[in-house]
């Protein structure tokens, strides 16, 4: 199927994540899925022969988001751990299933941090599912844009084993990032939380280094699941390019981070809906007093840490953990909340979910909307830029629209 031909998208407001202040009035020309320009709508001069006009009166226009923290082989849910173990060609039946609600809630990238590792039917290896979740979406406007981190590196102990690629000392640490590498993974994943989380960490700052310094020499970068204070601090010394939930920072690792660039990856909507499972599920996890009492200590710690970040001025990327955690691919929006609960601006919070994502993607085109860039943006109804609970309410996505098989 052949594009449709030029569309314009007529009087709509537009926010994006570089300021505070909403532009109204905006016309937006798309041709051949590239945005031709955007102009003044009392300025739309002449237009092409044939243009289809879509009246977007009341609307914005969000650039497209990026889930900086997502697991899009799995489902989320109350029991996201057991589904980690369900059949490949299940978990394969998932992603698509995510696939469509990611789109449909105006998220156009996903940065996969870990999906359980199947053997491939073709040649018999054993590789990450996301990796082919990638093959098979590349190329397919309907789906999102995908980066994919393979599969967990963690110390035994940890993760129901099965799930993640063990690893009890540097040697073995620095052999299983090459393997993942070698497989095709676009960076790496370590889960810098030991078996005795608050005491110590996995590993030692010399061996993560080891990794950091192998993976960019590689081109690649790494990224550090950070649960606790203590992982967080090796992550950080041992110069990973990301920390992911980091929960548990201290001004110190704060200002460390801001200084060397480290960038967080913030989850704090899971908080919320751990709290939603206290109502809807019968899980002494989260419907016992003391795991509710333990979610909103940690929740509290959590929040305090994204503000010394964002104090520091650290640069926050939004994720909302689906299928490694209990949220659904569909929930970006929610974080987008918690971070202005956090106290960040909700321009900035918008900016977290769309082009400080697009920075730590490293793709210049994530999150932004330019003329001659990718249509790679969605309408919402209201004003994102006061009202972060707009991003909820998507009426068009842009690349979805006669979104044809291929990509030219
Ligand atoms: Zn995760």
């Amino acid at each position: 199927m052949a594009d449709a031909g030029p569309t314009l998208y007529r009087d709509a407001a537009l926010a994006d994540g570089t300021g505070p202040t909403l532009r109204k009035g905006v016309s937006i020309l798309v041709d051949g899925r590239r945005i031709v320009w955007i102009r003044d709508t009392s300025d739309e001069g002449e237009l092409p022969a044939h243009v289809r006009v879509i009246d977007a009166g009341g609307a914005t226009i969000v650039p497209g988001m990026v889930d900086a923290h997502s697991h899009v082989t799995l489902p989320g849910g109350s029991h996201w751990i057991d589904r980690g173990f369900d059949a490949p060609d299940d978990l394969l039946e998932v992603a698509e299933h995510n696939a469509d609600l990611l789109g449909r809630a105006g998220v156009r990238w996903a940065r996969d941090v870990g999906s359980p590792a199947a053997e491939d039917p073709r040649d018999g290896r054993k590789q990450a599912l996301a990796l082919r979740v990638r093959e098979r979406w590349r190329g397919n406007l309907s789906r999102p844009r995908l980066l994919v981190a393979g599969t967990w590196i963690a110390h035994s102990g940890l993760l129901p084993s099965g799930l993640p690629v063990e690893a009890d000392d540097g040697p073995a640490l620095l052999s299983a990032a090459k393997v993942q590498l070698d497989a095709g993974a676009d960076f790496l994943k370590l889960y810098l939380d030991g078996p005795k989380k608050e005491e110590a960490a996995p590993w030692s700052t010399e061996d993560v280094r080891a990794v950091v310094e192998m993976a960019h020499a590689r081109g690649t970068k790494v990224t550090a699941h950070s649960g606790y204070l203590v992982g967080a601090r090796v992550g950080i010394d041992a110069g990973v390019d990301s920390l992911e939930h980091g929960f548990e920072l201290d001004s110190d690792a704060a200002w460390k981070m801001a200084r060397q660039g480290t960038f967080l990856v913030s989850t704090l909507a899971i908080f919320r809906s751990w709290r939603s499972f206290s109502q809807t599920t019968t899980l002494p996890r989260f419907a016992g007093d003391e795991g509710k009492e333990r979610a909103a200590r940690r929740q509290e710690r959590a929040i305090e840490s994204v503000q010394l970040a964002h104090r520091a001025g650290v640069r926050i990327a939004a994720g909302t953990d689906f299928g490694g955690g209990s949220l659904r691919a569909n929930h970006l929006a929610w974080e987008v909340e918690s971070l202005v609960e956090a106290g960040l601006e909700p321009w900035e919070a918008l900016a977290s979910a769309t082009v400080r994502g697009g920075e730590l993607l490293g793709q210049v085109e994530a999150g932004c909307i330019v003329e001659g860039g990718p249509a790679d943006f969605f309408l919402v109804h209201g004003d994102p830029l006061t009202d972060p609970t707009a991003l909820w309410r998507v009426w068009r996505v842009a690349w979805l629209e006669d979104s044809s098989p291929s990509e030219s």
